[in-house]
């Protein structure tokens, strides 16, 4: 850098050290923002490659009364917009399984099962 105030000759005024100086703040600024907008990019396109790495990007919620009960299987099933399903066992509600995978593709949705839990807590309150 041969703007660099260190390494001006002795010989030259305060003026010309002055500029000197100058100069080299402005270049210095100009690296340090081209720097830090090259790490920003680098950061953001290494949250988008998070983003998409996700295993199951969820659809959409779903509630249990949404879904279709399937009398022969005992299942509920819920078409998914690829044309698979979405299958969910009396087990799965049991058990409070809230992510269920497509079974031909990688979305999946949240299932919703709120109301039943209302409505033991307003069945224990009826007097027997
Ligand atoms: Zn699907």
């Amino acid at each position: 850098m041969s703007c660099h105030p260190d390494k001006l000759p002795p010989t030259c005024s305060e003026a010309e050290r002055a500029a000197a100086l100058q100069r080299f703040h402005l270049v210095d600024t100009a690296w340090r923002t081209l720097g830090d907008e090259a790490s920003r990019k680098e950061y953001d396109a290494r949250q988008t490659e998070k983003e998409m790495r996700k295993p199951w990007p969820l659809n959409e919620k779903v509630h249990v009364d949404e879904m279709d009960w399937q009398e022969d299987e005992e299942v509920y099933s819920y078409s998914c917009r690829c044309g698979g399903e979405y299958v969910v066992t009396v087990k799965d509600i049991d058990q409070n399984v809230s992510i269920v995978g497509c079974n031909t593709c990688t979305l999946s949705i949240e299932l919703v099962q709120g109301g039943s839990s209302e409505v033991q807590i307003g069945n224990s309150v009826q007097p027997t």
